[in-house]
């Protein structure tokens, strides 16, 4: 008698063993929310990165998904817009095997009159495990996160914190050098309304590089000088020599009054073009968190140059970093 026959068996996902050894040693992540790059230390950041790394590469293969998360509830909350980080946070939960939720709740409670804290505690009845929230408020995250049982992640508060795209900007960094320590890195623009900026400033100088904040003074914050960068007014002394040019989206929805001059005026000072990029180092690479605006910060020919732009390998960076902070958060959870 012929042996039963057997169909292709999927391919089980391949990890990278960086990644099978730091969940095997069952991450040690104190916290239950993830809400400020302030909150962790050095260690702690780089063991993100390696689990981050592993992703990367569960991410690259046609059969993607864990059951890290299998059984578990994470919810998108976005009051403001998003793109990048709304769906990364989806498909990072989604890989690792969570239910997920998108709400907006500007289209619904929210103009309804609802307030935060209420549409909070309203979706937390429903017995998430992971509520990721985006707020225009400065500290909207860490509020909410004394008024919920889940985890909270904080994916944008007002001008004060985007801790997951410095841990996917450093990601990026690291993977481009190879190291983090003794970059020199320019973020330039504008730094005012920027939680890209405060988030990474933190991060970045916390692993060893050294920043520099670039942009017209009324864009620049009066306490940028607590922050222990140096502050430069003109683009091409700011980046001079610099490995890394990180490119700020010009904020317009969050200026009171004339802030900036022209667009025009804005890209012939600050905008970032071949020739500007000339200054910093030959090997310089170029960063924006998006979304771009194109021909006011940054000049398409650079952004769109692969040799120098790390911009679709941030995108990309993206998920691997928001599934590091589930997983991470999830082995906490799991001790709970
Ligand atoms: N996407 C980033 C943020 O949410 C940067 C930006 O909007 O300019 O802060």
């Amino acid at each position: 008698m012929s042996p039963p026959e057997t169909g292709p068996t999927a391919p089980e996902p391949q990890l990278a063993p960086g990644l099978i050894q730091v969940l095997g040693k069952t991450f040690p992540f104190p916290r239950r929310h993830f809400l400020s790059v302030l909150d962790l230390n050095p260690v702690e950041v780089a063991d993100l990165l390696d689990l981050a790394d592993g992703f990367v590469v569960l991410n690259r293969q046609t059969s993607k998904k864990l059951d890290l998360l299998k059984g578990r509830t994470l919810m998108n909350l976005f009051f403001e817009n998003s793109t990048r980080t709304q769906s990364s946070f989806e498909l990072a939960g989604k890989r690792l095997g969570a239910d997920v939720v998108n709400m907006s709740p500007r289209a619904s409670s929210i103009s309804k009159g609802e307030t935060l804290i209420d549409t909070a505690v309203t979706l937390n009845a429903m017995q998430p495990d992971l509520l990721v929230v985006r707020h225009a408020s400065s500290g909207a995250a860490s509020l909410l996160s004394q008024k919920v049982s889940c985890s909270v992640i904080n994916a944008g508060d007002g001008q004060h914190e985007h801790p997951t795209q410095a841990l996917l900007d450093a990601l990026s960094m690291r993977r481009a050098f190879g190291r983090i320590a003794g970059l020199r890195v320019a973020i330039c623009g504008d730094v005012l309304h920027s939680r890209v900026a405060r988030s990474n400033v933190g991060l970045l100088q916390m692993m060893g590089a050294e920043v520099r904040l670039v942009g017209p003074p009324t864009l620049i914050p009066a306490e940028a000088d607590r922050w222990g960068s140096e502050v430069f007014h003109d683009l091409r002394k700011g980046i001079a020599g610099c490995d890394v040019v990180m490119m700020l989206r010009l904020q317009l929805e969050r200026m009171d009054g004339v802030l900036a001059p022209s667009q025009r005026e804005y890209f012939r000072f600050f905008g970032l073009d071949r020739e500007k990029l000339a200054c910093a180092a030959p090997h310089v690479r170029v960063m924006h968190p998006g979304p771009m605006n194109r021909g006011v910060e940054i000049d398409s020919e650079v952004a769109d140059d692969l040799a120098v732009s790390l911009i679709q390998d941030q995108v990309e960076m993206g998920v691997a970093a928001r599934m590091a902070v589930l997983a991470a958060l999830s082995a906490r959870l799991d001790n709970d």
